[in-house]
Parts: C-alpha cells; sequence; structure tokens
C-alpha cells in the first residue's frame, strides 16, 4: 500500500440506497491508511455526500456530516481525522491556494473531496477517484473508481 490507498480501488459498483452507499464507503473506510485522498464527481443528488456520511461513520465520527458548502471545508475529529471540501462553489482554481489544498492532499488522516471535477488536475496522482452516476431506478446509484488521471469512462 502505499500513500494510505488501498488497491482494491478499481472497478464498478451499483448501490441501491443510501444506507448502501454509506456501506460501501465504509468498507473502503476500513482499507485506506491516512494519507488517502478521495477525489467524488458526479451531478448534484448522486450521492456523495451520503457516500461521505459512511465513510466519517466508519471513521469514529458522530458529528452530522453535511455538505461544507459555505465553509468549503469541514473537519471531523472521529478515531481519525476526515477533511471533508466541497468545491461546488469554488470559481476559480486560484481559491484553492487560499484554502491550503497542498496541506489537505497529504492529510493526517482521510481527505474526501465533493465536486472534484472543479479542480481535477490538482488532485496528486495517487488520489483515489469516485465517479457517481444515477441508475435506471430512482434509488440506483452507479459507482465507478479509479486511480490518478481521468475518473472512469463511461
Ligand atoms: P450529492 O452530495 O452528490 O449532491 P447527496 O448525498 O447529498 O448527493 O444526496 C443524495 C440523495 O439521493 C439523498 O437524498 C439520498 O437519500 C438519495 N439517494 C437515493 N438513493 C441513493 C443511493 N443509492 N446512494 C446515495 N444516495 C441515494
Ligand atoms: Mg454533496
Amino acid at each position: 500500500m502505499k500513500n494510505g490507498n488501498a488497491e482494491r480501488t478499481v472497478g464498478r459498483t451499483v448501490s441501491y440506497g443510501p444506507e448502501e452507499t454509506r456501506e460501501i464507503a465504509g468498507e473502503l473506510a476500513r482499507e485506506l491508511s491516512d494519507g488517502a485522498v478521495l477525489a467524488l464527481h458526479g451531478d448534484l443528488g448522486a450521492g456523495k455526500t451520503c457516500f461521505v456520511q459512511g465513510l466519517a461513520r466508519a471513521c469514529g465520527v458522530d458529528q452530522p456530516v453535511t455538505s461544507p458548502t459555505f465553509t468549503l471545508i469541514n473537519e471531523y475529529r472521529g478515531r481519525r481525522r476526515v477533511y471533508h471540501i466541497d468545491l461546488y462553489r469554488i470559481a476559480d482554481p486560484e481559491e484553492l491556494r487560499d484554502l491550503g489544498w497542498e496541506q489537505y492532499m497529504e492529510p493526517d488522516g482521510i481527505t474526501v473531496v465533493e465536486w472534484a471535477e472543479r479542480a481535477a488536475d490538482a488532485f496528486p496522482g495517487t488520489a483515489i477517484h469516485i465517479r457517481f452516476d444515477y441508475g435506471k431506478e430512482p434509488e440506483e446509484r452507479i459507482l465507478c473508481f479509479d486511480r490518478g488521471g481521468a475518473p472512469c469512462s463511461r
């Protein structure tokens, strides 16, 4: 394992409800070591925040997890630290510098970033990219895992 990222992070998985998405995230979290960076891609309502909730729960976080839309970053402390960034409102990639982006790319815990497509070039090659898509059923979501570069071609 390198840079805290698990090896089993390539492929596609289907979720049939929010709790299942939280469980998928929890399973992944248990395989990650500190230093891991997760880049979440996908439209509004695709399940990114839901995934972060499961990730944080598996890290022993008991604070409520919601999108840090106005603050850009939420920091949770459980058994391990989780840095939750949402780039939805970022207008200019220059703003990343003001956030202290570099330090979050080498976290003393896990960093998870929603709307990663807004800053796709700013992630280290070791980041795990996850693309969320709607499926055919109302509660179906397709999660596609990839490392580095483009997040899963469809
Ligand atoms: P995002 O952060 O991508 O905008 P959220 O996680 O905030 O999305 O919202 C996802 C919405 O979709 C929630 O209302 C959730 O209950 C619903 N949902 C339905 N099915 C799923 C699923 N399989 N996985 C995740 N969320 C789901
Ligand atoms: Mg969200």
